[in-house]
């Protein structure tokens, strides 16, 4: 079997991933049909503005979408939108998709995403509780987002964060409830935690660690009140739940796709079929600078995924594998983090958390695994390339911040 000569591609899933696939089978010259399936009505679109600059009413819809809709009719990939692809026959190559069609395959890129955890407790189905993943969320959120309102946010990750912000410039009243004993607690050092705590209680935002929802009260199938397990009760007009995701693999698992918690690929998205490939949130990929598998939840992670897919169906040469990154917006603060910080075993803060523009490294062994730089672009571009070459770094030259960051990455790259 020869990928390279697939006459038929499908793709499962019309988000990042998958749309990046596409853009690069084209790039690279691919000219056969490309299939699209899609369970939301839209065309392929960029969810980071959602928990920010577009909840706030400051980002048009039309920006969030990859690519009008002209060009997938111009490039001939034939979108198959509202629709969910329910199982893969492998031994057909088929995917038969909801109302009983189907769709055939020579190679199938499964980019399924992930979906929001849904909160375990009783009242969680009242209306005023809501996910943040899609645009229809944000179309229902964003109408009782008004001043004076009392939104709580369960989970202080960055979406949880990030969404607090907003509602807090809009004017709401905002709690974060979280379970942890600090925020972003299983993303980063309690050095940003606290920076982020500090912070969002300055802007007026209170943030309740150690804090476990027992239930959400209503009234005529409204939510009013989430309850703590302390017994606090908060006055609740809208609840948003923010408490971390799960891979959509289950269309793979149930085919006999070898899945672990996210879809198991190699280096080149390959899962344990050969015409099969997975891309994005849904994926457990070799982490190549870690040494180990992992998922990423990052809009570059989707991106290089879908790039190495469609070099390994086109049998191209593999694409440059970046360092993982990611970003946070929250008020005037632009947080930039390079590499996994997991496994460190020294931290070192170069510039002041009070100027609000400093940078928090991570080593292990004296080597950086990763970056959280706050306002201060130069600290992640430069340890982005000193994570990639894996290299030793003086913890003293990085906090001193007479040495450029350029120099200190010349110096140790040289090193
Ligand atoms: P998705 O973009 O979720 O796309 C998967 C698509 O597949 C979805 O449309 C889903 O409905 C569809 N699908 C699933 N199952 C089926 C099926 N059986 N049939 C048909 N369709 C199906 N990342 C960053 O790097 N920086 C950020 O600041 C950032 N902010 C974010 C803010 C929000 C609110 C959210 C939700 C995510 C954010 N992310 C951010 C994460 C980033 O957007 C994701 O990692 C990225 O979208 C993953 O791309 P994907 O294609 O794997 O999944």
């Amino acid at each position: 079997m020869d990928i390279s000569q697939s006459k038929q591609i499908c793709v499962i899933g019309a988000g990042q991933a998958g749309a990046q696939a596409i853009f690069s089978l084209r790039q690279g010259g691919y000219e056969g049909a490309i299939k699209l399936i899609g369970e939301e009505p839209v065309p392929p679109y960029q969810r980071p503005p959602l928990s920010k600059a577009y909840m706030k009413g400051e980002f048009a819809e039309e920006r969030l979408f990859f690519k009008p809709m002209a060009w997938y009719e111009d490039n001939n990939v034939d979108l198959i939108l509202s629709t969910r692809a329910e199982a893969i026959d492998r031994a057909a190559r088929r995917v038969s998709i909801e109302n009983g069609g189907h769709v055939d395959y020579d190679a199938l890129i499964i980019a399924t995403g992930s979906r929001p955890r849904t909160l375990p407790v009783k009242g969680a189905d009242l209306s005023g509780v809501y996910d943040l993943r899609s645009i229809a969320d944000v179309e229902r959120i964003k109408p009782g987002m008004s001043e004076g309102r009392k939104m709580v946010i369960i989970g202080a990750g960055y979406i949880g964060l990030e969404a607090a912000a907003v509602a807090r410039q809009m004017g709401l009243e905002v709690t974060v409830v979280e379970m942890a004993s600090r925020v972003l607690a299983r993303v980063t050092s309690p050095v940003m935690s606290e920076f982020y705590t500090t912070e969002h209680t300055a802007q007026g935002v209170t943030i309740l660690t150690d804090a476990r929802l027992s239930h959400l009260e209503g009234q005529n199938g409204q939510v009013t009140e989430a309850h703590l397990a302390d017994s606090t009760v908060l006055p609740a007009d809208i609840v948003l739940v923010g408490i971390g995701i799960l891979p959509n693999e289950e269309i793979a698992a149930d085919a006999g796709i070898a899945c672990n918690s996210g879809i198991i690929v190699d280096r080149d998205t390959h899962t344990n079929d050969p015409r099969i490939f997975a891309v994005g949130d849904c994926a457990r990929r070799p982490l190549v600078h870690y040494g180990r598998q992992g998922r990423l939840e990052s809009v570059h992670n989707a991106i290089e995924q879908g790039k190495l897919a469609a070099a390994a169906i086109l049998g191209k040469p593999r694409p440059a594998e970046d360092c993982p990154w990611f970003w946070s917006d929250q008020y005037d603060l632009k947080l930039q983090i390079a590499g996994l910080s997991e496994g460190y075993d020294e931290i070192v803060v170069r510039g002041d958390p009070e100027d609000r523009k400093f940078a928090a490294f991570y080593l292990k062994n004296g080597t950086l695994i990763s970056v959280d730089a706050v306002n201060a672009a130069p600290e992640f571009l430069a340890s982005k390339k000193l994570i990639i070459a894996g290299v030793k770094v003086a913890p003293e030259r990085l906090n001193d911040t007479s040495i450029s960051m350029k120099e200190i990455a010349v110096t140790a790259l040289n090193g």
